[in-house]
């Protein structure tokens, strides 16, 4: 489905929208708050930048140093170049351990690699623990934001959910009930788990140690009543060194939530007695995306969803619309570099306004990188014949000024001269949900040099 038919399906429900649009400008300005509260934010912006374009271009060397240090404090270290890979080791590891509850806190690498299914195939429990994404989990859908997997979900929806899932009483929707009977049911779950799965937000080269940042502490209430930690982690998560760390725990939690910082950002080196640790370093198409000039710098990306919360396409139509696990600006530029083909209409869904570019902690020229992605599909892809028309049209008529005067007046004579039914009929989509503006008798051209004259 294209990215217009997904998004039109959630703005069917208009007062959702809404809602949903305002929910995470809210968020978007409390990052704002948090930021400007923040002396030399753009140097750290800068500083976070420059880090992760020094790993990206050193990365054998780190990948390397960090794995030596990772084994060096006895963590089980293993590459997969894929997902089909990750999702087998993953499952070895569970296998040898005869375990076969899972308790999984946020990973979005997870969720690109499809572990859930897979496992759930192989007769092992899977329980994800954070509340958002459990929420998902019971609902049998994709999170549908990288930091708020549930924002889609009203509070009343919720409540329906829980009552069938969970057997909770019906509460109108009460935040407070709804928390703490999810607190009931994941204890449960975590005091039963044979194994723990997290994702890793920074893995520290100099040190093999990894974070993992939380608000709710669900990864750390995971792998310290489980037995075995299995941590999962694309290979552009690896930072120098340990004192890097202050920059981009600064930098992820405002830009987050506008929080100064995660509630939990638990660090993790070695195994305590009788557990043991494991490592998943996955590829699964990072090394291409690394090998394209105009992109490699999406490789920075930190996760905050800032892009997300300010993107006006995404707040309008719902994380869902994208049908990749990364949805958003962000993921509109990391999406077609798995299958062209498959997410072509991701880097339309964007208006360009540079938003997104304004906010990301890492500057990441994210609406650059959009633009650059529409060049190459419409390059490599065949286009529909209307689309190939206009812009030949459009390309001749831009291309000469008396051109474009002559075509201004006949469009600016139409829109005062035909009927409103004919010129929003239903070939012109762009009329479907506005009205275009009363045609003006003179250009902006010739009201200028008028005006200039008059004065
Ligand atoms: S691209 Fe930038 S703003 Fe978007 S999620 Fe990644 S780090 Fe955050």
């Amino acid at each position: 489905m294209r990215h217009s038919e997904a998004a039109a399906i959630f703005n069917k429900d208009e007062q959702k929208v809404n809602w949903h649009d305002q929910a995470l400008w809210f968020v978007r300005n409390n990052r704002d708050n948090a930021v400007n509260k923040v002396k030399g934010w753009e140097e750290l912006r800068n500083l976070g930048s420059q880090i992760k374009a020094h790993v990206l271009s050193n990365l054998d060397n780190y990948l390397i140093q960090f794995e030596e240090n990772a084994i060096n404090n006895g963590v089980e270290v293993h590459w997969a170049k894929d997902a089909a890979e990750h999702n087998r080791i993953i499952h070895q590891i569970l296998k040898e351990n005869k375990a076969k509850k899972l308790v999984k806190s946020k990973s979005m690498l997870t969720e690109e690699c499809q572990l859930n299914p897979y496992l759930e195939k192989n007769g092992i429990e899977v329980i994800d623990t954070d509340l958002g994404e459990r929420i998902v989990q019971l609902a049998k859908e994709p999170p549908s934001h990288i930091v708020l997997p549930a924002i889609h979900k009203t509070k009343e929806e919720v409540d329906e959910l829980f009552q069938e899932h969970l057997g909770t009483n019906a509460c109108g929707g009460d935040p407070q009930y709804l928390t703490n009977q999810a607190r009931k049911h994941l204890r449960e779950k975590f005091i039963h788990a044979d194994a723990a799965l997290t994702g890793v937000n920074f893995a520290i080269a100099e040190t093999g140690g990894f974070v993992v940042c939380t608000n709710e502490g669900n990864a750390d209430m995971g792998t310290h009543l489980a037995p075995i930690h299995i941590a999962c982690m694309g290979i552009e998560k690896l930072i120098p060194k340990q004192i890097h760390l202050g920059v981009f725990l600064r930098l992820l939690a405002r830009s987050a939530t506008g929080q100064p910082i995660t509630t939990y950002s638990s660090h993790f080196k070695k195994t305590r007695n009788g557990a043991k640790m494991y490592l998943v370093i996955v590829d699964n198409g990072r090394s291409e995306q690394l090998s394209r000039p105009d992109f490699r710098s999406s490789l920075h990306c930190i996760r905050c969803g800032a892009c997300m919360n300010t993107c006006p396409v995404y707040r309008r139509s719902g994380g869902h619309s994208y049908n990749a696990t990364i949805p958003g600006p962000i993921g509109s530029i990391l999406s077609p570099g798995k299958d062209l083909k498959k997410y072509s209409t991701l880097p339309f869904a964007s208006t360009l306004c540079g938003s997104c570019t304004d906010v990301c902690p890492v500057k990441i020229d994210i609406h650059t990188q959009l633009y650059k992605w529409r060049q190459i599909i419409t390059k490599e892809l065949p286009q529909p014949i209307v689309k190939r028309m206009a812009m030949k049209i459009m390309g001749i008529v831009f291309a000469s000024p008396k051109k474009f005067a002559r075509i201004g007046k006949i469009a600016r004579w139409s829109l005062r001269n035909f009927p409103k039914a004919l010129i929003n009929a239903k070939p012109n989509i762009w009329s479907n949900h506005r009205d275009l503006p009363e045609g003006q008798p003179e250009s902006f051209e010739e009201w200028y040099k008028k005006r200039n004259k008059d004065e």
